[in-house]
């Protein structure tokens, strides 16, 4: 192993003082962290973190003052307008502020409305993107968002509104005409109504389905099934938040792209999982 932890050389932006920048930590494998991610760890003063945020990677910013601000595990939850406030009072003591969020901080996780908050009080902001379970996490499942046979567009839905409920303004017919495969975050709870209402909207019951939880971390699961056994086969699993539940045929491929089984000395199950009948590579 070589030591990776140095930072290649280049200029990289300097955290200052009274700054804030949010950065996104990846869906949860420390080594999903972006560089600037772990520039910015190396900086700050403090770090304001997400209950999806791996501990291994706060533990890259021993000199920090680490500030959970999250939202499950059963520690008491934060409001939303609180952690935007907190933000805004670190800053203006003259603090160099990490906000470290899940997957990508744009990416249904209300960095939006935080950097919205931040700028609207003056505070300077910097967004460090990071890589969205949406997509990383489908991506340990050997599960490729795109694929050229399968889709030509990608819909990511949220399974919650802000009050908690399926998402009501949503048009579950026009999403499920609109995309072949569908990437769904904060999707468990509500699981049943909207495998209904996709099923309603025209959605094939035997299409294929897979949950991916705790995805790119130590604990990933991941379930294969359908769109009409998906709900009871959740149970079945015990399977827990955090979830990405994908609907499409690209699910398929992981009959030949679970590159995590490899190591175990899986063979794929399937070469040709689209059953396309040609080599994958002819144009
Ligand atoms: N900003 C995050 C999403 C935050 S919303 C991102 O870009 O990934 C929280 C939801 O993200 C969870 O309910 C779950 O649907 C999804 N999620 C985040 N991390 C995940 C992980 N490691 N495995 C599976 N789903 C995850």
């Amino acid at each position: 192993m070589t030591d990776s932890t140095a930072l290649p050389d280049m200029t990289w932006p300097e955290l200052m003082p009274g700054w804030v920048w949010l950065c996104g930590a990846g869906p949860g494998d420390p080594g999903l962290l972006t560089l600037h991610g772990l520039n910015a760890l190396r900086q700050a003063d403090v770090i304001v973190y997400d209950a999806l945020v791996e501990p291994a990677i706060l533990n890259w910013a021993p000199q920090a003052e680490h500030v959970y601000a999250g939202k499950r595990g059963g520690k008491p939850s934060a409001k939303q307008r609180d952690i935007s406030l907190r933000l805004v009072d670190l800053a203006r003591a003259g603090k160099r502020v990490l906000r470290l969020k899940g997957g990508d901080p744009f990416v249904f996780g209300r960095g939006g409305e935080e950097a919205q908050t931040l700028v609207q009080h003056g505070v300077p902001i910097r967004i460090i993107p990071g890589i969205s379970a949406g997509i990383g996490g489908l991506a340990y499942a050997g599960i490729p968002v795109t694929h050229r046979d399968v889709n030509q567009s990608v819909t990511f839905v949220t399974g919650h509104d802000q009050s908690g409920e399926t998402p009501s303004s949503l048009d579950w017919k026009a999403i499920s005409k609109g995309s072949q495969v569908l990437v769904i975050y904060m999707g468990m709870k509500h699981i049943a109504q909207i495998t209904a209402a996709l099923r309603r909207a025209g959605r094939a019951t035997d299409e294929p389905v897979a949950v991916v939880t705790s995805a790119t971390t130590c604990d990933q699961k991941v379930l294969e099934t359908t769109l009409g056994t998906v709900e009871s086969d959740i149970v079945a699993a015990g399977l827990e938040p955090p979830a990405i539940i994908c609907v499409g045929r690209s699910v398929l491929m992981r009959q030949v792209l679970d590159w995590q089984a490899q190591g175990a000395g899986a063979v794929p199950r399937n070469l040709d999982p689209l059953d396309r009948g040609r080599p994958a590579e002819s144009a």
